[in-house]
């Protein structure tokens, strides 16, 4: 078993209670790691940490802080192998999808050590020679991360690259439960060569520990990942505080299946976008729309593939989907599953906990297709996070977009056609942050990521994830001598 304490101040310090939880493996139960349950005091002492280092990160130059990320980077990547491990043995997911996990991780920190050379900012030389105007970027100070349990690495890894090539100093909490590949990459930054108080990690409950970084008076921003009941409540608290809130939320993506696509990629992206992660994915795509026309094939070819894949322990190799995170949320999951059979929808394939040798040792659900579900059903309203995915058909391109606009969360949504026409007619009347089209679940670090309606406020990735922690100054100079009237401002 691993066993962690706090990182702060570029050191490891136990818990001012000395209190710990114990990670358990959702799949077979045994003791994976123990973290340390933080307190408030120790939160005080990790936003005092960096907050003593911001004046020297933020002044510290763009390229040493691009040479560092860089440098982080590679240690990633010579540690990819125990990271992924981490990564899918503390979650439960699949070690192939602890693999992709990292190695994007290690993409986004390439990405925003590249952002570090071009931070932005310009000059107003146009105003006559007596007057000079500079707008420039400056790093928000401290950032609190709160991350979720699903997808730890990059989840944080959204922010946190972006957040020390802004020049920000930074602390984090991890979920409690999966914390493990959080506190190595923070002790892999120091090794990096990270000045110490530039990245703390204070792990704990979120009610303690997170709450009081959102409290606190010397955390100027919070950068949340996490479900959106938790994401109002910290939005609601940062606004009292007038204190800058990105919020990363839930999701509810539909995958629309046009008549004229290449169904077989069609089916590939359904199911990828269905079981990637054990459906623990904020943008899986779980609501299914398609085509009238060819929905009966469509339906039984993906029962067909969703029967034949392989759940299993995370560590296989072999295995395509792992166990749910905890019991709690394994049967928060059937529950929706029995109430979508009430509520009308049949079962083509899965339905139920798997059981029977290994599987009893863990919390394993079968991948399931609900289908004759419509928009009244629960299903089709709430973020289930789990393997499953629902059927809902369609016959005109305008009831395929009020479909999939018929949600409160506006995450990503994606479409499979061969008509480009209407692919991007389609893609323009989706309200999501991101929308694929014949493709699923992919993209660049340089495409902004983030939600529409309940699914978020601001953009991680791209050149916006790094502006998201600055903020702008205008310096107007007056040169030479002073005049009697001067011009107005505005
Ligand atoms: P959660 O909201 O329960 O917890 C997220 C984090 O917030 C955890 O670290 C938790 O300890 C902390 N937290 C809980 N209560 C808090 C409080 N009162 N104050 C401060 N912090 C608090 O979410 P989860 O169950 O860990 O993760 C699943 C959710 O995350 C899903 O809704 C999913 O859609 C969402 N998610 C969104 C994205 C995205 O990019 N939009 C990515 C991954 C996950």
């Amino acid at each position: 078993m691993r066993c962690y304490n706090l990182w702060i101040n570029g050191k490891d310090v136990p818990a001012i209670g000395g209190k710990a939880a114990i990670r358990k493996s959702p799949a077979h139960g045994a003791d994976l790691a123990s973290f340390a349950l933080g307190t408030a005091g120790d939160l005080n002492a990790a936003v005092a940490a960096a907050k003593s280092a911001e004046g020297a990160w933020a002044n510290s130059g763009c390229i040493e802080r691009a040479a560092l990320l860089t440098k982080l980077a590679d240690l990633m990547e010579a540690k990819l192998d125990q990271l992924a491990e981490i990564e899918a043995e503390e979650v439960g997911k699949p070690i192939k999808d602890g693999y992709g996990e990292l190695s994007h991780s290690i993409n986004l920190t390439r990405y925003a050590a590249a952002l570090a050379w071009e931070i932005p900012g310009r000059a107003q030389t146009h105003h006559g020679t007596s007057a000079l105007g500079i707008v420039s970027y400056e790093p928000i100070g401290v950032v609190g991360m709160i991350t979720p349990w699903n997808f730890p690495a990059v989840t944080l890894f959204q922010k946190l690259p972006y957040a020390l090539a802004a020049g920000c100093t930074v602390v984090v909490k991890p979920s409690e439960m999966t914390a493990g590949t959080t506190l190595e990459i923070a002790r892999l930054a120091k090794a990096a060569g990270f000045p110490d108080g530039v990245i703390n990690v204070v792990t704990g409950k979120g009610s303690v520990v997170g709450n009081a970084m959102v409290e606190h008076p010397d955390v100027n921003m919070i950068s949340f990942t996490g479900s959106t009941p938790v994401g109002q409540q910290i939005g609601e608290k940062c606004a009292r505080q007038v204190k800058r809130a990105g919020l990363e939320l839930g999701g509810k993506a539909a995958n629309i299946v046009f008549a004229d696509a290449d169904l077989d990629d069609a089916l590939d992206g359904v199911v990828l976008g269905t079981i990637l992660n054990q459906g623990e994915e904020c943008v899986a795509g779980t609501r299914l729309l398609v085509e009238k026309s060819i929905a009966e094939d469509f339906s039984a070819k993906l029962a067909e593939r969703m029967s034949m894949l392989r759940v299993g322990l995370p560590l296989d190799k072999e295995s395509d989907m792992g166990a749910m995170i905890h019991e709690d949320h394994m049967n928060s999951v059937l529950d929706h599953i029995e109430t979508a059979k009430k509520e009308g929808a049949t079962i083509l394939c899965g339905g139920g906990r798997l059981t029977g040798g290994d599987y009893d040792k863990g919390y394993f659900i079968a991948p399931t297709i609900l289908g004759n579900v419509t928009p009244k059903m629960t299903y089709f309203r709430e973020e289930v996070f789990g393997p499953v995915i629902s059927i809902t058909t369609f016959e005109t391109v305008d009831e395929a977009v009020a479909l999939a606009n018929d949600t409160e969360y506006g995450l990503g949504n994606g479409m499979w056609t061969k008509d480009i026409d209407k692919a991007h007619q389609v893609s323009k009347r989706l309200k999501s942050g991101t929308v694929w089209v014949n493709t699923f679940l992919d993209g660049a670090p340089q495409m902004p990521f983030g939600g529409y309606k309940r699914s978020g406020l601001g953009r991680e990735n791209g050149k916006e994830g790094l502006t998201e922690f600055m903020q702008v100054k205008s310096t107007f100079f007056r040169l030479g001598k002073r005049s009697k009237s001067l011009p107005h401002t505005a």
